[in-house]
Parts: structure tokens; sequence; C-alpha cells
């Protein structure tokens, strides 16, 4: 089934009358919906001006953008009400906010559209220390989190490298990873309850305290989402007790295929670390010259690997972490040895979006995963197609996931040059797919990704999400054209690649 809004039923002839009056002007539409709005909303929580409207344009993927018809800014569970009722009662389709640091243009608005922003639902409701858990509104940062519980001894794991700013609930509605999930797993393994708003205006809890719960997991379902299915309004996160220790492995190798043949390594032994990452040359001197965490300038890979537990744990964990990196080749090799060392070590991979910024009057980030094994005949791959589209490309990633971050740098202001770029990130994608891997790791579909769907899933597959989206949706307007893509798109998609699109390489293995 194809969700959209439904067709209207046919008109008789009889009812169209001679002269119809002229569909109002998309301003006497703002001002209906907007005056719609301010009944149930202080008149300053419900954005017109064009220039109030300005900071909602676009999210991290700043080379798409678009001006809602309106903005509204709730405080609370009657207000988000009352805004989806107004978007039912009009045909307005509404797109939720929280941050608007998600990379692949989920939080762009919709043109003729209510843009929903959740940054006033930023309180952290409850801390339950001996259930050692979080009730905490949609708004509030991933850090934040972290930080409230930090004098309990606890912590919330996920963590995105934009945590400072990102939200809990963008976190929920992409499914957000982050150097610590090869352990401690997404945002979908850290999350034990949501409460969440339908376009229905229905208040829903899903999940529960236990370790399973009756009926279909409506949870798991939401997270990961893209705020297709619901808003969330709610967040009950799980905390963990902070680690006695961690220390990491900073390891430089001569090639990304030397570092890549490390990582399976590590993993090989049995070992898992707390994180696994991996950032290739001209990652690490974008990194080094903006916050000089002492990276190897000569190596032409790095790893930083973390162990964290008990101080004997750690020390028997990094012991061998070593071991498996000198056998694969590591040319040098250090470990932190404080806390402030630690931190300094990862303080240049969480600031590496940034650093390449620095770099490029523009990036693109790429966000697929795939099977570690594939890792170096990838890069490689990454490689041959950045010499060939004539864009560079730094690769910093979580190696230990197979997540693969490759940035693309380019010029936005040469004409041409975004295109090309598009067409450099559909091929890493589709060499994602075609490796066994997927398209998105953590990042979402948003409006990025939404051709490689066509070529990740079946038909029949697409079918089956328009139907979920369907049975909570029915009107389809929450966050519409995001996601999943029609299939009539797809036939297009897959029309242009037979056509002239670069196809993934025939000698890469398949997992
Ligand atoms: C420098 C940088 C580094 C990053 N590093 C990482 C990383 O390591 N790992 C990672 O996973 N991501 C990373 N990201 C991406 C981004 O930070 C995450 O996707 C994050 O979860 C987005 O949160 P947000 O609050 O900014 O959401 P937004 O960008 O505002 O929205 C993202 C999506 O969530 C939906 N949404 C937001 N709030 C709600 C709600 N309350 N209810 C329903 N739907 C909602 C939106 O409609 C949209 O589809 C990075 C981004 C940047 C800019």
């Amino acid at each position: 089934m194809i969700v959209g809004k439904p067709s209207p039923a046919p008109v008789p002839m009889s009812a169209v009358p001679e002269n119809p009056p002229p569909p109002p002007t998309p301003r006497q539409r703002q001002q209906y919906v907007a005056a719609l709005l301010a009944r149930a909303l202080p008149a300053a929580s419900v954005l017109v001006a064009r220039e109030d409207l300005k900071p909602y344009e676009c999210d991290g993927l700043s080379a798409y953008r678009e001006t809602p018809l309106v903005a509204a800014i709730p405080a609370d569970e009657s207000q988000v009400v009352a805004v989806l009722e107004v978007a039912r009662e009009t045909a307005t389709p509404v797109v939720a906010r929280g941050s608007g640091t998600g990379l692949s243009g989920g939080a762009l608005p919709h043109a003729e559209g209510i843009l929903l922003s959740l940054a006033k639902f930023n309180r952290i409701v409850a801390v339950d220390q001996a259930a050692r858990k979080a009730r905490v509104q949609p708004g509030v940062t991933n850090l934040r989190i972290s930080q409230h519980v930090a004098p309990l001894g606890l912590y919330y794991a996920p963590d995105p490298s934009s945590q400072i700013a990102c939200s809990i609930g963008g976190n929920v509605a992409e499914n957000s990873g982050g150097v610590h999930c090869l352990k401690y797993g997404l945002t979908v393994h850290n999350v034990m309850r949501v409460r969440v708003a339908t376009i229905e205006g229905d208040l829903l809890e899903l999940g529960s305290e236990a370790l399973d719960a009756p009926g279909y997991d409506l949870l798991a379902l939401v997270t990961g989402s893209e705020g297709l299915l619901a808003v969330t309004l709610e967040v009950t996160a799980r905390l963990l007790p902070r680690p006695q220790t961690a220390q990491v492995v900073m390891a430089s190798f001569p090639d990304v295929e030397s570092a890549g043949a490390a990582v399976a390594g590590v993993i090989g032994a049995g070992i898992v670390p707390a994180g696994l990452e991996m950032m290739d040359r001209l990652a690490t001197s974008a990194v080094e010259d903006f916050v000089h965490a002492g990276y190897d300038l000569g190596a032409g890979a790095i790893l930083l690997a973390e162990s964290d537990g008990t101080h004997e744990d750690v020390e028997h964990e990094t012991k061998k972490m070593i071991e498996v990196m000198r056998a694969c080749g590591a040319t040098d090799i250090r470990c932190s040895q404080s806390e402030a060392e630690r931190l300094r070590y990862w303080s240049g991979r969480k600031a590496a979006f940034p650093a390449v910024g620095r770099i490029s009057p523009d990036y693109y980030c790429i966000d697929g995963s795939i099977p570690r094994a594939a890792l170096a005949g990838v890069l490689r791959r990454i490689e041959e197609l950045s010499a060939a589209y004539g864009l560079r490309c730094a690769n910093v990633f979580h190696a230990g996931d197979g997540n693969l971050h490759p940035l693309i740098l380019y010029d936005a202001n040469i004409p041409g040059e975004l295109e090309k770029t598009e067409g450099f990130a559909a091929d890493i994608l589709e060499l994602c797919i075609a490796v066994g891997g997927t398209i998105t790791g953590e990042h979402g579909v948003g409006v990025e990704k939404i051709n490689q769907m066509c070529s990740q899933f079946a038909s029949a597959e697409l079918a089956q999400f328009h139907a979920v989206k369907a049975a909570f949706d029915p009107l389809g307007l929450l966050n519409p054209g995001k996601g999943v893509p029609l299939l009539s798109r797809c036939a297009e998609y897959g029309a242009l690649r037979v056509k002239g699109g670069a196809l993934p390489h025939p000698e890469l293995p398949r997992f």
C-alpha cells in the first residue's frame, strides 16, 4: 500500500460551481493555520515571519533547505496535541524537530507544513537511582542526562559525537549511536519506555521496565522511525554504573588496510572494546590541526580502542588489544596514562566533523554500515571513487561496528559540485549494499538516502513499511516524503541507475 494523502472521492460534475473560488494563497493558508494554532498556544509560540522561520530551514544536512509554513513551539503535552489537531483538521504536514543536528535531512521542514519544535520540553522529570533509570523530556540534550546523574555514579551510554547539542527525542527518532555503542548498544537498547502522541492526539506509553513486554514491540518500532509514526513526549532512559576505570590505546598503521585487519583481529580475539574507531590520514591531519590531541601525522590510519571496567579487566584487555595490533602491523602504540589524556585522545575523534569543516568550504557526511571483513576492500574502492570524482574524502568512523562515515569535501559555490558529491555519496551507499551492508548505521534515511532505500529493500518490503506508516498515520501527515520512498520513485531511480549511474564494483566480495 502506498501512503500519502488518500485521493479525494470523485466530485460529481453538478457539484462544481461554474466559477470556483481560487485556491487560498500560501499567505492566506499560513494565516489560517497560524490563527488556529494561536487558539491553543501563546502568540509568541507561533512563528510566521520569514526571519523567525529562518533558523528552522535545515538540519545538519545544510545542502537541503526549506522554509516551513509556520513553526509551533509548544510547552506542554496538551499544546502538542492541539498542534496535531490543527494539522489533522487542515490536512497540514507536521515535522517534529529536536535540536536540528540530524545529518539526513529528517527535520527538514515541509514548505506547506508546521515545524513542531520540542525545544521547550527540556526537563529531567525524575531519576530513580535504585532502578537506574531517568525519565526525561525529549528536548533534553544527550550529554545533560549523563551530567545530571554523574554525582550518583551513573551515566547514559549512547554518546553521539553531537551529544552536547542533540536531543534525546532526536536520538530516539534516529536510533542514534556513538563511540560506546559497540559495547553498550544503540539508543534502542538503552531506552526502556517512551510516551508518544499519535497524529490522532492519542497518548501512548510504549515499552516496559521489564526485560520483555507482551504484545508487539512498538517501542523498537518507534525507535528509529524518524518522526514518521508519532511525536515523542517523554523518554525513560536506562542508566549504567560508571566503569571503575577506562583506558584508550592509540595505534598508528601504515594504511587503512592494516588498520582494518587489526579491527577484525581485535573482535576476532573475543574482545569487545568500549569503543573502536578509525581515522584515515586526511581526517587525522584535519583533526590534529584543530585540537592538537597528539595524533601521529605520519600514519596512514590510526585506531582508537577503549577498554573499560575494573582495573584488572582493563589491564588484561588492553594487553590483548596491543598484541593483536602489533601482529597486524601497528607502527606506534600509545596508551592513555590519565583521565585527561584519555579525554584528549577522544577529543579529536569527537571533533572530527567540525575539523574537516575547517579544511573545506563544505563537507557531506555519509553514513553506511558494512560487515567488518569488508572494511579494507570498501575503503580502497572509496579511494578509487574519490579519484574518479575528483573530490577529496576523509574517513573517520566507528570501525568496530563497521559503521562508515566518509566525509566528502566539496564547494557548493562551484557549479555542479554538489551534484557530483551526491553522485559520489550514492555510489558509496550502493557499495555498502553490494557488500551486504546497509545505507545507514545511525543517521537515518531522511531525505538524503531515500533513493537508496529502493536498492536496499524489495518492493514488497517497502509496501510493508508503508502499511505500518498508514496504521499510525493514515493521512500521511507526519514528516511526509522522508524515510520510505514511494514505489513510483523507486521505479524512476532504478531506471536512472541502469542508464547512467555507477554500479558497485564487481570485484568486491558480498558477505
Ligand atoms: C557534528 C555531528 C556529529 C554527529 N555524530 C553522531 C554520532 O556519533 N552518532 C549519531 O548517531 N548521530 C550523530 N550525529 C547526527 C545527529 O546528531 C543525531 O541524528 C541526533 O540524534 C539528532 O538529534 P536532534 O535532536 O538534533 O534531532 P533533529 O535533527 O531535530 O531531528 C532528527 C529526526 O528526529 C525527528 N524528531 C526529533 N525530535 C522528535 C520527537 N520528539 N518526536 C518525534 N520525532 C522527532 C525529526 O523529525 C527528524 O526526523 C551527528 C551530527 C553532527 C552535526
